[in-house]
């Protein structure tokens, strides 16, 4: 990250170059460890993918935290990236201590005109062989119109005169692959919103991670939505700030304390969609089993 980066300055020069390039209007930082420039895919401004208004919540973030990037204050770098869509064009999942990337809970969108169109010029082979055979969860099907199935979180559209594309949005993982293909006939959701990562990170202390899940799904629309991710923001700095190491990423610390620790400390619940697979060891500690199930149930009542 950095905009402008000026290398081969004499210490003594730091200063006061610093300060002519502040008085000629130009913000200086985000280099060292400090929160660094910030980026975010060109998103709703010109992408039909975008699930957010990634540009707000950008500049929310920084000048919400611009104090923290003029001056090196950290343990480390500290990053928050916003990619609009699961494509995440920014590389945040593997770059960014705080990724923000946008998604929909809903079926996705489907337009038959289009989807008929996009079969008209592309053809049978393509169809199965680029787009339903490619999809990871097998979540898409091509069935005679007649035999498309029913159900909430099934969505289909006609390709011809005998066909559908039928999508069991239940098993959709959000790849994008369909989308990116079919664009315009298929489409992100309606019900759109963000899933915030924590820690991705180039090597270091240890080998590159990638970002795992914190907040599996929150609205960004509202004026108190855009408030809550930079108050996020903010818990994820002062955690990082008062418990990592010297020269340690978000990543590396949350491996070292445990996600766990992390999580609680920056005040989130923890959620079961936060696990990516169960557990394989069979011995489980039973210890203050009631009381946890009484606080699951009472969080459960209160959402409901
Ligand atoms: S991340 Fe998604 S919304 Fe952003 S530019 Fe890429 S495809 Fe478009
Ligand atoms: S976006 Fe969903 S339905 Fe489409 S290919 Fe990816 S997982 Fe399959």
């Amino acid at each position: 990250s950095g905009d402008i980066m000026f290398q081969g300055v004499s210490s003594d020069n730091v200063q006061p170059a610093f300060d002519e390039l502040n008085e000629m209007g130009f913000d200086m930082g985000g280099a060292g460890p400090a929160v660094r420039t910030s980026m975010s895919c060109v998103g709703a401004a010109r992408c039909e993918q975008s699930c957010f208004d990634e540009a707000r919540a950008l500049r929310g973030m920084v000048n919400a935290y611009l104090d923290d990037m003029h001056r090196p204050a950290l343990p480390y770098k500290f990053k928050f990236k916003f990619s609009g869509c699961p494509n995440d064009c920014v590389n945040s999942i593997q770059r960014a201590d705080m990724a923000v990337i946008g998604t929909w809970r809903d079926n996705m969108q489907l337009d038959e005109p289009l989807a008929k169109q996009w079969f008209a010029k592309h053809g049978m082979d393509e169809l199965v062989n680029d787009v339903i055979s490619r999809c990871p969860t097998k979540a898409i099907t091509l069935k005679e119109h007649g035999k498309v199935a029913k159900g909430g979180n099934i969505s289909a559209v006609a390709v011809n005169d005998t066909h559908s594309m039928e999508v069991d949005n239940h098993n959709c993982v959000r790849c994008m692959h369909c989308i990116n293909v079919m664009t315009g006939a298929l489409a992100t959701g309606n019900d759109k919103g963000v899933t915030i990562l924590v820690g991705g990170k180039r090597t270091l202390k240890i080998g590159d991670t990638m970002g795992t899940v914190v907040v599996p799904f929150m609205k960004l629309e509202k004026d108190e939505d855009f408030e809550k991710i930079i108050e996020l923001g903010g818990s994820m700095i002062d955690f990082f700030a008062e418990n990592a190491l010297e020269h340690e990423r978000t990543g590396e610390m949350i491996e070292r304390i445990g996600v766990v620790n992390f999580v609680e400390g920056i005040g989130l619940e923890v959620d079961p969609n936060m696990v990516t697979h169960p557990r394989t060891n069979p011995y489980v500690r039973m210890d203050d089993w009631d009381e946890e199930v009484a606080k699951v149930k009472q969080a459960q009542a209160s959402a409901a």
